[in-house]
Formats: C-alpha cells, structure tokens, sequence
C-alpha cells in the first residue's frame, strides 16, 4: 500500500514509516512529482488538512495524508489559530508572530492556551482526521533556541521550561503532532 504524506520534509515522511508495518510505503511530494503549492485556504485547521489531502488524490491519484497545525489562545478566542503562521502579516517571520502575540496577551489575565495538530486521512475513498492537541501557557518572554514558530512562548502543562527548552523527543512525545501523528500509525496499523 503506498500513501503520500504531503509534505516536502523528508524528516517526517523517514519518522513516520519507521513507525508502520513494512507493506505500508508513505511518498513525499517530491516522491510523486509534486512540486506545486497545495492550496491552503480553508477558515479552519481541519478544513486546511483536509484541502490538502483532498487536492493531492484528486491531481495525483494517490491516498493521503496531511498536516496542519495552528495554535489557540483562549483570551484571544482562539487566535491566531489557522493564521498562526502569518499572524503578524504575509512574511510569515516567528519573531514578528511571537511579539504580536505577546503584545494581544498584555493586559490579559489568563495566558492558557493550546497547539493543535489536525492529520486528514483520504484512503480508499474514506476520509478520516487525526486531532492532536497540547494544552499549555504563553510566558512573558520568549525562552530557549530550539524548534520552531511560537515554541520560545509556550510551555506546556507540567513542565517548567518552554518548547524550546526541551528536546525534540520530549516535545513529540506531550506534542500536538506527535499526539496526532500517533493516532494516525494505530489507524494505519489495522490496516491491511
Ligand atoms: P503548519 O501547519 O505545521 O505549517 O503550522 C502553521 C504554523 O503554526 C507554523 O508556521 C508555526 O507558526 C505554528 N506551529 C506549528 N507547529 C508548531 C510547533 O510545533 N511549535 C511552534 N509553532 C508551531
């Protein structure tokens, strides 16, 4: 069975079939030619992941997965969400997104906020979704050098140090994509 996984980061396509049976074979973008921009332009993470998955069946031919994930501050209801990665405009710089996000959350009492990762599935004509979620709270200044977009903000529940402070196995194992990612191989792992 061969599934794409749209993405063009190797490193996640070589983590995820290291976690699936050996009849299971996952192709990056680049595996199958595809070296467009998959349109993203759905008003929900869900409706984005699912855009994806859809729109690489339906040109390529191929069943499906793929990824979105946005982060969602509860005083904020729920931004910057599905604009997380160009909350503070179209350059799409962490930097600029972490400092707006820092400058919303001044006067604000309550900090909680959560990541969440959505995995849409199409396979043989059935479409499935992953949901993997990591609650947590936006500190006051940005900590650490490891990772990613808003990963110096944020520390998850439980721990005393940010998402750039911990290790990368650390952050997927309590992490909104692992949590997702994993629900999506038991998924797979019932299958034949
Ligand atoms: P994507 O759907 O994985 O491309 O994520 C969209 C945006 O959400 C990214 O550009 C980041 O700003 C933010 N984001 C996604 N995952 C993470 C994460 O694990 N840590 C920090 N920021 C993230």
């Amino acid at each position: 069975m061969k599934i794409v996984f749209a993405t063009n980061n190797q490193n996640k396509v070589k983590e995820v079939q290291s976690l699936l049976p050996s009849h299971i074979t996952i192709l990056s973008l680049k595996d199958i030619g595809c070296e467009e921009d998959i349109p993203e332009t759905q008003p929900t993470i869900e409706g984005n992941a699912i855009q994806k998955a859809q729109y690489v069946k339906e040109h390529y031919g191929y069943d499906c997965f793929a990824d979105d994930t946005g982060l969602e501050v509860h005083a904020l209801n729920g931004e910057p969400g599905v604009f997380s990665a160009r909350y503070a405009g179209s350059q799409r710089n962490a930097d600029d997104n972490m400092n707006k996000l820092l400058h919303n959350l001044e006067d604000k009492e309550d900090r909680s906020a959560h990541f969440k990762t959505v995995v849409a599935l199409i396979l043989n004509g059935e479409q499935h979704t992953f949901t993997g979620i990591c609650e947590g709270t936006i500190i006051k200044k940005k900590k650490g050098d490891k990772g990613f977009g808003y990963d110096p903000i944020f520390m998850a529940n439980g721990f005393s140090e940010t998402f750039s402070q911990i290790s990368l196995a650390e952050k997927n194992r309590v992490g909104h994509r692992g949590k997702a990612v994993q629900k999506l191989i038991d998924f797979l792992n019932t299958k034949k």
